[in-house]
């Protein structure tokens, strides 16, 4: 069967690219979008740039409000914007609600309520100068450029513009093009909420519109997506030196020890492995169970699966949808096609959907796999849960750090002392135990990835604190007149220094002061 792309050949109507668009569901078209060229980006940006002075001046609680206002016109229109979402994506009604209306709530009345607490100026006791005193400020970067991928197209569009504004930054937002309805629908609710002019803009287009936003002189760039426009993007930005947060692709591995309570391990991995058919950033990408418990889980998780309902979207009634970005079959195909040469057994799924004509590949159970497959180390990023038995948890550790990826991971056993000390050391960015997914939707956690899975943090303080410049000033106590090593440098002055190295590193009272 042809693989059918929800986007065709780029078409050029009066003189400007235009890109088609299609419900990876029905594969119908939805309409199509106007190609922002680089001039069109510059002009964005020149346009934040005049906004920045007039937006940082407003206090917290002014910005607050227009969240808060965001918020009441979400509220207002979550239905329609659940219909949006729905036709981008082609996920399941409910994931568009619970996972992209609700926490889009929560992300705005969050940072609208705690930003002014976590960026006050911090006064820092000195260890030494005690005749100085400290305070760091938190201060806004300028203009942010946010680009943003298909498969969560609302909240990882709203979620860091929100934290970057609260912040007193303009923002500049690159939604995919693939899923470009959404994108727009996130600029209507701050235009609903009346922004002033700049603060908020959405530019449509493909890569090239991306990459000219990142070479638009933004003052950082906020990038979620793939690894391989990830290093694009870190590059360019290297070239500039402008700081850019990466949040990428991951392989998360699942730890199932043997004092697991396997029915609640068994529903996790099917919910972690085929929410938003496995396409999800931190999806369940690869099981390690321990061999004692092994057949109970596995026999289990194929139960649950095989009860699992994919389809168009009705009320709620459907738990697995499309795959929203037609190419993405490709991967998922040449993955198993990969596992099955080399042994990989099928114990549901393992094939497109035959009922339905758009984008429907089966929930998919695999075991007999190992670490020469594709699918046990590259992101599949679909419906896909490969199963591999283990000796014990130290075997499930070395397999599951043996990946270029670091994004999530969890660890399944009854003993939580025991989980959370074998969570710390997998190569991981985030962690859950007796969890899973649902880390990037806690706002106090740092989310973000190790190793090839990205760099840096969004969401919580360290998240809001990167959109920030951070400014330490240093406030002299006394007033004197000159200090000990200003000018003139004298022979006595070398020699109070010589006496005050070893009073502090080597003597008695050194010690007293913790040295
Ligand atoms: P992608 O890298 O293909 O595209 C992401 C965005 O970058 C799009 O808006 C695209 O138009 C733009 N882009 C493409 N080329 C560019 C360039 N040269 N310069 C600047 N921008 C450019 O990713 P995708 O296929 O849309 O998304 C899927 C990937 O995103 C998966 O790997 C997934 O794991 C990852 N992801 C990560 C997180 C996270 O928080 N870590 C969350 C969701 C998705």
């Amino acid at each position: 069967m042809a693989i059918l792309k929800p986007i065709e050949e780029p078409r050029n109507l009066h003189g400007r690219r235009r890109l088609e668009v299609y419900n990876p569901a029905t594969l119908e078209r939805t309409g199509e979008i106007e190609v922002s060229t680089a001039a069109d980006v510059q002009a964005a940006v020149e346009r934040a740039r005049k906004a920045v002075e007039g937006w940082r001046a407003l206090s917290f609680e002014e910005r607050g409000k227009y969240m808060l206002r965001v918020r009441a016109a979400l509220l207002d229109r979550a239905e329609e914007l659940a219909d949006t979402i729905v036709r981008d994506t082609g996920k399941a009604r409910m994931e568009a609600m619970s996972n992209e209306i609700l926490p889009g709530c929560d992300s705005l009345t969050y940072y609208a309520k705690k930003a002014r607490r976590i960026l006050r100026d911090e006064k820092k006791p000195l260890h030494m100068m005690k005749n100085k005193k400290l305070v760091v400020s938190y201060r806004p970067m300028g203009v942010i450029g946010i680009i943003t991928p298909w498969n969560f197209p609302f909240i990882l569009s709203l979620n860091p513009a929100v934290q970057a504004m609260m912040a007193g930054n303009t923002v500049v937002a690159k939604p995919s093009e693939v899923t470009p309805f959404v994108g727009i629908a996130v600029g209507q609710l701050f235009e609903a909420a009346g922004l002033p002019e700049g603060v908020y803009q959405v530019v449509t287009g493909d890569g090239t519109t991306g990459a000219a936003l990142v070479e638009a002189g933004c003052d950082k760039i906020s990038f979620t997506g793939s690894v391989r426009t990830g290093r694009k993007v870190a590059e360019a930005c290297g070239r500039q030196l402008i700081p850019c947060t990466l949040e990428l692709g991951g392989k998360d591995p699942m730890i199932v020890c043997e004092d697991a309570d396997i029915e609640r391990a068994a529903n996790g991995a099917v919910f972690g492995a085929f929410a938003n058919s496995g396409q999800i950033c931190t999806s369940t990408e690869r099981v390690y169970v321990h061999e004692k418990v092994a057949d109970k889980f596995v026999t289990r998780v194929v139960e649950l699966t095989k009860g699992l309902r994919q389809g168009l979207n009705s009320e709620g009634e459907v738990d697995v949808g499309a795959i929203c970005f037609g190419p993405q079959l490709d991967v998922i195909e040449r993955h198993m096609k990969d596992a099955l040469d080399k042994g990989a057994k099928v114990l549901t799924g393992g094939r497109r959907n035959p009922k339905y004509k758009g984008n429907f590949y089966e929930p998919t159970v695999l075991t007999n796999v190992n670490h020469d497959m594709e699918i046990m180390r590259e992101e599949t990023f679909g419906p896909i849960l490969p199963i591999m038995v283990v000796r014990d948890e130290e075997d499930a550790l070395r397999l599951a750090n043996d990946s270029t990826y670091g994004l999530n991971s969890n660890v399944w056993t009854r003993d939580k002392r025991k989980g959370k000390a074998l969570a710390n050391r997998i190569q991981s960015g985030c962690s859950t135990v007796n969890d899973c997914v649902i880390n990037y939707g806690v706002a106090e956690n740092p989310f973000g990835g190790v190793k090839d899975s990205g760099i840096g943090r969004v969401n919580g303080e360290m998240g809001l604190k990167s959109y920030c410049h951070v400014q330490g000033v240093l406030i002299d106590r006394f007033g004197t007149k000159s200090e000990l090593f200003w000018y003139p440098y004298t022979a006595g002055k070398l020699r109070l220094v010589r006496r005050a190295l070893n009073l502090l590193y080597r003597s008695p009272i050194g010690k007293l002061l913790g040295n």
